[in-house]
């Protein structure tokens, strides 16, 4: 059997629908009780996130950490309302969107016409660094083109990457916002990701999740090899 592997709730929040996932370790608590609850982290806070604070108070979970895999407004904007809900906990964030929390600009939302702000990150990423849940070991990997931070969180063990808008299921996120780089995103999918084991499973910032076997033979924008859409 394979080892189990750690839990990924979605939910898709706003009116992008944009995925925010709970995560919990591989091995939980049994009956976890309000003196002994389940660690989790929250990864990327849409537009009301009440749903995910319901979910941590029923599953009796203990967010541990929030981390953005980029601060584009449809993953940043519930950052106060957690922020609010749980107190200290840290939000973490790649050092080279380190201003977009508190810049409308930088994160979309003035764009939309609804700026949207949150205060600094707690906690900077570089990239490289590992992150350990309840022991378990995640890496991130910084993975930018769609915009300048955007991380990939991989559980090894697992075969599990969390990818926000680098990679989606037939399709690549954007890459016509001022600070995006078409050519550092190919690179992030075909240098970072496609070299991920292929039967890793991957949890997309939109839509379903997909593997990265079938994005490596099938997706028409960055294709293992060959043109790309960017070329
Ligand atoms: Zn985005
Ligand atoms: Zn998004």
């Amino acid at each position: 059997m394979p080892p189990a592997a750690p839990a990924i709730q979605p939910f898709a929040l706003g009116p992008f629908e944009t995925n925010c996932y709970l995560v919990t370790p591989s091995v939980r608590t049994e009956s976890p009780t309000p003196d002994s609850p389940t660690p989790c982290w929250i990864i990327d806070a849409s537009f009301g996130p009440a749903p995910i604070i319901r979910a941590i108070a029923e599953q009796r979970l203990s967010p541990q950490l929030l981390i953005l895999t980029h601060a584009h407004a449809d993953h940043m904007a519930g950052v106060e309302e957690l922020r609010a809900a749980f107190p200290g906990l840290p939000v973490l964030i790649h050092r080279a969107e380190k201003d977009f929390l508190t810049d409308p600009r930088l994160n979309l939302s003035a764009g939309f016409g609804m700026p949207v702000t949150a205060r600094p990150a707690d906690r900077l990423l570089e990239g490289d660094e590992t992150l350990e849940l309840a022991g378990e070991t995640w890496r991130v990997l910084h993975t930018p083109g769609h915009s300048p931070g955007g991380i990939t969180l991989v559980h090894d063990a697992s075969r599990t990457a969390i990818v926000g808008d680098t990679l989606f299921s037939g399709s690549v996120g954007r890459t016509d916002f001022p600070t995006s780089n078409p050519q550092h995103l190919v690179d992030s999918v075909r240098t970072v990701l496609y070299r991920l084991p292929h039967e890793t499973r991957v949890f997309p910032g939109h839509g379903p999740p997909t593997t990265i076997a079938r994005e490596a033979r099938s997706n028409p924008f960055v294709p293992e090899s060959g043109p790309t859409a960017f070329d």
